[in-house]
């Protein structure tokens, strides 16, 4: 703030005062962040404990006909599910944070003294850990000791160029070698913002990502005649359509097609609600693009919806084959992985037996929950247990017995009779509807689907 030169004696006073006052709440913060940092030091030490006594006492489960899991494995996995549930934190971050335990306590022990003291934040340890797991490990505690007096010195991104720079220096592999082991990591993701939006993420070299943009932008470019749209908007347009559009070599072209759902509220559709339509595996969308997906659409199931709840009593059959209908309805109730904090969409997932088959476990919407893979091996390798508690619940007990329960997506009806047959192909349970329901429409189009969705026309006109 700029001071008035002309401002009397008490005013200047107010301002020292002020400034002072500010300084000391400026203090307070500085020295909780020290406090955090000597917390983080303490956690490490936790974590590293926690991991040295699940190696040495998890059981390895044997499940019939699989391979079991390797005592390190199962210890491994036992410890992160326990860790990402209890600290409600996605498994990827326990990982990382089991890792950055160990290092610190094990290869990077003048690092871990630093931050129990208070003197540098978690992030520049994050920065040395990163850097020194590059390196062989016979050169981290050399790169450590390079390092560390910087840490408590510079700001976290000056820090972290400063330790690129050591590192690269130290790195006896060649940039040939360093990118062979990053190829390795090339990676397709998606991240979901706001506003019906996703950012698809795409590591791969650079060479491929520089060819794939240019031939977008001489697509792009290619097309502007008449074309009111912006070049970045065409590029992005023509790198859909490739995607989602283009043969995959060695498939026939009926192979792998896109597929998604929407659940579009019939009373949206018609304009009567702006209730907002929802994108399996996403979350609300607005109903104008929710509008065109359905007008292309090749299939619907008619769900029907209690119209003020909007819980699901009944999915409609006339288009479906049984096995279909019965995977569409388990779709819907779990919407994603079962496993407490897994986000994986369901359409990824395996359908499992919660109770074993060959255990006569049935084939029944309450003996059924989709698991991702991962955690659909991790269920017959470790000590977590699931049961079914009626409503779509699932309670989970972890191998140390912490209880977990998993909601379903949506609330589906109590079937009226459960049937259970011998395999997966079992009808949809039938239910009485209490009330009318209102219809929604489930669509699965193959995309790219541009075309407008005709207003005057009902919802069961547009079933194919
Ligand atoms: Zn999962």
């Amino acid at each position: 703030m700029e001071i008035d030169t002309t401002e009397t004696v008490d005013e200047r006073t107010l301002y020292a005062v002020a400034a002072d006052a500010l300084g000391g709440m400026v203090d307070v913060v500085v020295e909780t962040e020290r406090m955090a940092a000597m917390i983080a030091a303490t956690r490490a030490d936790q974590i590293d404990q926690c991991r040295r006594f699940a190696e040495v006492t998890v059981p390895v489960t044997t499940s019939r006909g699989m391979t079991p899991w390797s005592q390190a494995d199962t210890a491994r996995r036992t410890l992160v599910s326990e860790l990402a549930c209890a600290l409600r934190l996605p498994e990827r971050t326990v990982e990382t944070l089991v890792m950055e335990s160990r290092m610190l306590v094990h290869e990077l022990p003048a690092t871990l003294e630093t931050l129990r003291a208070g003197d540098i934040s978690y992030r520049h340890v994050k920065s040395i850990i990163d850097h020194a797991n590059s390196l062989p490990e016979t050169q981290r505690a050399e790169f450590e000791a390079a390092v560390l007096t910087y840490a408590a010195k510079l700001s976290v991104s000056q820090f972290d160029r400063k330790a690129r720079t050591v590192r690269e220096r130290m790195d006896p592999a060649t940039i040939t070698e360093r990118h062979t082991k990053s190829v390795a990591d090339r990676e397709l993701s998606i991240e979901n913002p706001r506003d019906g939006m996703a950012w698809l993420h795409h590591y791969l070299p650079a060479t491929d990502a520089h060819a794939i943009y240019n031939r977008a932008t001489e697509a792009a470019t290619a097309r502007a005649k008449g074309d009111d749209r912006t070049l970045e908007q065409r590029r992005s347009d023509f790198a859909t359509e490739l995607l989602l559009g283009g043969e995959i070599p060695g498939q026939a072209p009926s192979g792998i097609r896109p597929w998604i759902a929407v659940i579009v509220p019939v009373m949206s559709l018609l304009g009567h609600s702006d209730e907002p339509a929802t994108l399996e595996g996403y979350g609300p969308i607005d109903i104008e693009t929710a509008r065109r997906l359905a007008g292309d659409a090749t299939s619907f199931v008619r769900i029907l919806t209690h119209p003020e709840t909007g819980a699901v009593l009944s999915v409609g059959r006339d288009r479906y084959s049984v096995p279909a209908d019965l995977k569409t309805w388990l779709r819907l109730r779990d919407g994603t992985c079962r496993k407490p904090g897994c986000s994986r969409t369901a359409v990824r997932c395996d359908i499992d037996h919660s109770h074993e088959w060959q255990h006569l476990g049935e084939t029944a919407h309450n003996n059924l929950a989709h698991l991702c893979p991962k955690h659909h091996a991790e269920k017959h390798h470790t000590g977590w247990r699931l049961k079914h508690v009626g409503d779509g619940d699932i309670q989970w007990t972890s191998p140390s017995g912490r209880a977990y329960l998993s909601e379903p997506s949506m609330r589906m009806p109590v079937p009226s009779v459960q049937l259970p047959v011998p395999s997966m192909r079992m009808p949809v349970p039938s239910v009485q509807l209490p009330v009318p329901p209102v219809p929604l429409l489930v669509a699965s189009p193959l995309l790219p689907v541009p075309s407008a969705y005709p207003a005057s026309a009902d919802a069961d006109s547009f079933r194919i």
